[in-house]
């Protein structure tokens, strides 16, 4: 589960007043001094042991020995966790509608089992609604969540440079926080939701979320539904053997970005080109670097009969793959390839330098959307339009000194029919047989090849290979 991050905590604790919170569950409070007092609504008080000190926000009870905070207060007077006091606190500070029921607990309970947050899902909705309002909640999660946002940011997919990128894609955050807002399991309304949400596989049947933790990416189909979700784990410190990419339990379904894949069918003949990589964060790499005909299987062996069918129904002439250059990935493109070659299409291979997938050979090399339209450009043909056997196609390594550029690839960027964005041009000079060093050359060590760039306008800051 996501950390709360301590500027939230300091936040809540220095501006959700206790002596309000206090008032506010009943108790008169009487001014003595700098301090107020009352009657500690915890145990049977004659006396006024509850004393508020309001200017270092804290209370106090001399008969029970417990104080605190204003999170203290709410665990004590309203019986839930610490993570839920949170969360009441946080909506009391947006200034939403939980407020009053903050104040209309008057009467301290042992241990609630009314929540008091709005639940994030509609009790009565449909399978679909239920999935839709699901996701719909992680996402607005993920707009107020420190954590989701510097994941991202590390990720190169920086909401503060890309920000139309988490409303395009919906992506949200599940932070554990829906168990918090939903009626306790213990409740028929409660066990009959948890239910349905387990059927659907947001909840497992231990009970936890099952995104939990993680960047949570949906894919629409054609109408607008959500078809499938893609989770990566924000954090990297996890218990071995805990997956970092999750999915909706059942067969993968929906094309991702299926938006992107349209608009490439609707560009002029020759040019109807898509990028599919293997996982959805290179896909919204490439997306980010102005890439929009791009779309992602779900993982190495995740091209699946859907995606075929939309290349083909949107008349998608050409498959750039995007898979990791590792031995796996290179293993899965080369049998994809002679999939997509039998079935008419024509293939090229993004060759990364060896060992990287998109997401890191783009956060590796600055600017990213330049290296992105080098590759690109510098794509490996493996065939066209014909059936063709597997052993006929080579998987030699390919260097930047000799790129087997194709002049005709151009790298779009903005609306189908768009002019190719000036990125697009960076592979027309081509380097051919270099003789040597030359003043504008980028040289970038791979293990056994080096890179040598030429021809960028101006690199300002490439930073090195780890
Ligand atoms: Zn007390």
């Amino acid at each position: 589960m996501p950390r709360i991050p301590d500027t939230d905590l300091q936040r809540l604790k220095e501006e959700i007043s206790v002596q309000r919170l206090v008032e506010a569950s009943g108790v008169a409070l009487r001014k003595g001094g700098k301090d107020f007092t009352g009657k500690c609504p915890f145990h049977a008080d004659d006396t006024a042991s509850l004393v508020i000190t309001p200017h270092k926000n804290l209370w106090h009870c001399f008969g029970c020995q417990i104080g605190g905070g204003p999170i203290d207060w709410v665990i004590k007077a309203r019986g839930v966790s610490f993570r839920h006091a949170v969360e009441l606190l946080k909506e009391e500070l947006a200034g939403s509608a939980s407020v009053p029921s903050l104040a209309a607990d008057a009467v301290p309970v042992k241990r609630s089992t009314v929540r008091a947050l709005p639940a994030p899902v509609a009790l009565d909705a449909d399978d679909h609604a239920l999935l839709a309002q699901t996701l719909d909640y992680y996402h607005q999660r993920l707009k107020e969540s420190p954590e989701a946002l510097a994941y991202l940011k590390t990720r190169g997919l920086d909401p503060a440079l890309h920000p139309t990128l988490i409303d395009t894609f919906r992506l949200g955050v599940a932070d554990r926080t829906p168990g918090l807002r939903l009626p306790e399991k213990n409740r028929k309304d409660g066990a009959a939701i948890r239910e349905r949400l387990q059927k659907i596989g947001l909840i497992r049947e231990s009970g936890h979320e099952h995104f939990n933790g993680s960047l949570v990416v949906p894919v629409f189909d054609a109408a607008g539904n959500i078809a499938e979700a893609y989770g990566r784990k924000l954090r990297d410190d996890l218990r071995p053997g805990t997956p970092k990419h999750l999915y909706l339990p059942g067969p993968h379904a929906g094309v991702f970005n299926l938006v992107g894949v349209v608009a490439a069918g609707q560009c002029l003949e020759g040019e109807r080109d898509v990028i599919l990589c293997e996982a959805l964060i290179d896909a919204l790499t490439f997306w980010c670097a102005g890439f929009q005909n791009v779309t992602s299987s779900y993982g190495i062996e995740g091209f699946t009969a859907e995606i075929l069918a939309a290349f083909k129904a949107h008349g998608i002439e050409r498959v750039l793959i995007a898979y990791d250059r590792d031995e796996a990935g290179e293993r899965a493109a080369e049998k994809l390839a002679a999939q997509l070659i039998g079935e008419g299409l024509e293939v090229l291979r993004v060759v990364f330098p060896k060992g990287m997938d998109a997401n890191e050979y783009a956060r590796k090399m600055s600017p990213a959307a330049q290296a992105l339209a080098l590759v690109l450009r510098q794509a490996r043909w493996m065939g066209s339009g014909r059936p063709a056997p597997v052993e006929s196609i080579q998987a030699e390594p390919v260097d930047a000194t000799r790129p087997e550029a194709r002049p005709s690839l151009a790298a779009r960027t903005g609306a189908p029919g768009a002019a190719p964005a000036p990125t697009a041009r960076l592979a027309d000079d081509n380097p051919g047989d270099l003789p040597g060093e030359l003043p504008d050359e980028l040289r970038m060590p791979t293990g056994a090849c080096e890179w040598r760039i030429r021809a960028w306008k101006k690199i300002p800051r490439l930073r090195p290979c780890a």
